[in-house]
């Protein structure tokens, strides 16, 4: 059997300098290489013309490039966002989204394809988890859309499908990469990750030495209706969560983002609002409130506009920093994972069976 050749994209500078020396060659050469991939991106090793022919046929012989191909990609004719569906090795999808702004340029990448958290209104898990992302195909998403679109990405948010902290070693090699100075340096202050609350990942990451902003998603005031929204609160409780969101900050002195999906009539009234206000009077953060995207597989309907409004004034009556996220693009959006869902479906023509998530009990 061929070896599996060794991912060159996922190596670190310091695992490129050791593989690089170890061969023989000069340590100057693993800073080319590295800049090569990730500061001018090169799509292959051919590209990388500072090199001698030899060196290059060496790395394509011994090395692979990943790099992922674009299969679709749809541009909203509202506000310019780009939603791209990219092609994996192995033959798997993944959705990644551009989105233009003020501040900068950001893009939304997926850690998993698919997801085994189960959150009962995301499109992205439905199927459970095919499997977690390398480090290299994780910064693709940002390269090919760089080319594509011809600008810098300033900002990323790991929001897309599947979830980070359940893939940590490849989030935070994915980080380190992304923010190199030798390579796209990205300022790590830019990089939010969004987690559905898996307790020893936010306490990991508190330790990490990264000040990235950690976004919450809460979608809930109470256990009870997070349980009925999300599996992953069977595991680990509110107390528990907030706790860990506390230290983090403490530790970083990066405040958080709290997520909350309004669902009309589970967790968008009043009483909501005011239970959400005392449980998150003590944190230092903002809420960000999103109408919840529906998908078909689900009956939760989007809280109306004036639910939303209220629920907002509510808790900025609490002195709660509250946003309504904008929706980007949303003439080709959807929700997430839907796009690589109808793609999937459409390759497949079959039935896709529910799997069970992780935290069912
Ligand atoms: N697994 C991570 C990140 C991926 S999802 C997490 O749970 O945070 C990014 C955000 O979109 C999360 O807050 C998630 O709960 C939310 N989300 C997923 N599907 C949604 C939908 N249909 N409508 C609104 N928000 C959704």
């Amino acid at each position: 059997m061929m070896e599996e050749k060794r991912d060159i994209k996922s190596l670190s500078l310091e695992e490129l300098e050791e593989e690089l020396t170890g061969k023989g060659l000069k340590a100057f050469r693993a800073r080319q290489v590295f800049q090569w991939i990730h500061e001018k991106t090169a799509d292959s090793f051919e590209d990388m013309t500072n090199l001698s022919r030899d060196l290059r046929q060496q790395l394509s012989k011994e090395y692979d490039l990943v790099t992922l191909t674009t299969e679709d990609v749809r541009i909203s004719k509202i506000d310019g966002t780009r939603k791209y569906l990219f092609g994996l090795d192995d033959g798997h999808v993944i959705e990644s989204v551009w989105m233009k702004y003020k501040h900068g340029n950001s893009v939304c990448v997926s850690s998993q394809v698919g997801c085994r958290m189960g959150c009962r209104f995301c499109a992205s898990t439905l199927d459970g988890l095919v499997r977690s992302l390398r480090p290299s195909e994780m910064a693709d998403q940002i390269y090919q859309i760089q080319k594509d679109t011809g600008e810098r990405v300033s900002h990323v948010v790991v929001m897309g499908s599947g979830e980070p902290l359940d893939n940590y070693d490849n989030l935070v090699k994915f980080i380190r990469l992304i923010c190199h100075e030798k390579g796209q340096n990205i300022s790590q202050r830019n990089i939010t990750v969004s987690t559905c609350g898996i307790v020893p990942g936010i306490e990991r990451l508190t330790g990490e030495g990264l000040p990235v902003t950690l976004a919450l998603s809460l979608h809930a005031p109470n256990d009870q209706v997070r349980r009925e929204l999300m599996p992953v609160a069977n595991r680990y409780g509110l107390s528990e969560v907030l706790l860990a969101c506390r230290g983090y900050f403490l530790k970083t002195g990066r405040r958080l983002t709290f997520e909350y999906s309004l669902v009309k009539g589970v967790n968008d009234d009043l009483s909501h609002a005011r239970a959400l206000a005392k449980l998150l009077k003590d944190q230092q953060g903002h809420v960000n409130l999103i109408p919840v995207n529906p998908i078909k597989e689900r009956d939760y309907v989007q809280s109306g506009s004036k639910a939303v409004e209220e629920f907002k004034h509510c808790l900025e009556k609490s002195g709660i920093n509250v946003t309504v996220r904008r929706e980007m693009g949303r003439d080709i959006s959807g929700a997430c994972g839907q796009l690589r869902r109808r793609f999937m479906e459409a390759a497949t023509k079959g039935r896709i069976d529910e799997n069970e998530s992780l935290w069912d009990d």
